[in-house]
């Protein structure tokens, strides 16, 4: 998938609880590996596997036109 390996040197960094987030994607706790959608602006929660601060990996990106294209197409 080339849209993800031009991604994969973020995953070098890692998000903990109460950051911010930096970019509509999915993340995986680092504990349980919980992957999890995060918006833009929102804040890294607790693990929900474990209830618990965790560290959060960068999994992949999610492609927001495409999701704003099915959104038109439902509402429509
Ligand atoms: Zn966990």
């Amino acid at each position: 998938m080339a849209h993800y390996v031009h991604e994969v040197k973020r995953a070098e960094g890692s998000m903990k609880t109460l950051e911010n987030v930096e970019e509509l994607a999915i993340y995986a706790s680092a504990c349980c590996n919980e992957e999890v959608l995060f918006e833009r602006n929102d804040r890294f929660s607790l693990c929900p596997a474990c209830e618990r601060f965790c560290f959060w990996l960068y999994v992949e990106p999610v492609v927001s036109w495409i999701d704003l294209q099915e959104q038109e197409l439902f509402t429509a």
